[in-house]
């Protein structure tokens, strides 16, 4: 009963200025999309988060639903994407279980759990993991570590490569766990190499190769920067566009 009456209480209050936070929709490229509005007196700008939980928008208190969906419209493409890659990665994860396809070098490769010591190799297109222990994790595990080693052997042979027709040296090429980079270089000469770029077509992993070590001698996106990429990789901007379009099929674990 005094929960009856507290909920009718609320009733008659009108909010007095806009509700700090709201579901809203909208159609951004021909795609309706939700999300979540939070008003906020402390915000001076709108800010755009894309998790698990979808799109949410921080705005300062007093801004106008106009102000709101102008900011959405010169960013649908990153929510777009960033929806797209979330969504990928909520379909039902894998299972770690035979016949499971995991991608190398942009190619199919299909896992098959077998009883024995412990170990996992490649025949062709079959990654043949042997483990006493079935367990998914225990999968997932060894056929990672297997995709780190590949791509630390092979980013090396493509770094030896580049490093020698750029004429550029890195002190120290290392494999990344980065959720969000591809790659990084720092001033110290040090790359940093997703171990994740294993599972992309070869000439997507040169073209991060190539743009890394292209740090090296220009750190930063200048035009100079480009020329010293296109110079190894001349449709470098198709392959760029290739991996930010694919990216989300590749970020997965
Ligand atoms: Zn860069």
């Amino acid at each position: 009963m005094a929960n009856q009456i507290r909920a009718q209480l609320e009733l008659p209050f009108a909010p007095l200025s806009p509700r700090p936070v709201v579901a809203c929709s909208t159609v951004l490229d021909g795609q309706a999309v939700s999300y979540v509005l939070h008003r906020s007196h402390g915000r001076r700008r709108i800010s755009l988060t894309v998790d698990e939980r979808g799109l949410r928008i921080g705005a300062p208190l007093r801004i106008s639903m106009r102000e709101i969906e102008t900011v959405l419209r010169e960013h649908a493409r990153w929510v777009a994407r960033k929806l797209a890659e979330w969504g990928e990665k909520h379909r039902p994860g894998r299972r770690w279980e035979s016949g499971e396809i995991l991608m190398f070098l942009g190619r199919p490769l299909q896992l098959s759990i077998a009883a024995g010591t412990e170990g996992v190799a490649r025949h062709e297109s079959t990654l043949l993991v042997s483990t006493q222990r079935a367990q998914a994790e225990n999968i997932a595990a060894l056929a990672r570590a297997w995709l780190r080693a590949q791509a630390l052997s092979d980013f090396a042979i493509r770094v030896a490569r580049y490093r020698q027709a750029m004429d550029i040296e890195p002190v120290d090429v290392r494999l990344s766990n980065a959720r969000t980079r591809w790659g990084s270089c720092h001033a110290s000469g040090r790359i940093l190499l997703n171990w994740r770029l294993i599972q992309m077509p070869a000439r997507l992993i040169d073209y991060v190769v190539v743009h890394e070590l292209a740090h090296l001698r220009e750190m930063n996106h200048s035009p100079r920067f480009w020329a010293v990429v296109e110079n190894e990789i001349a449709d470098y901007a198709a392959r760029r566009r290739e991996i930010r379009r694919d990216a989300h099929r590749y970020i997965v674990d």
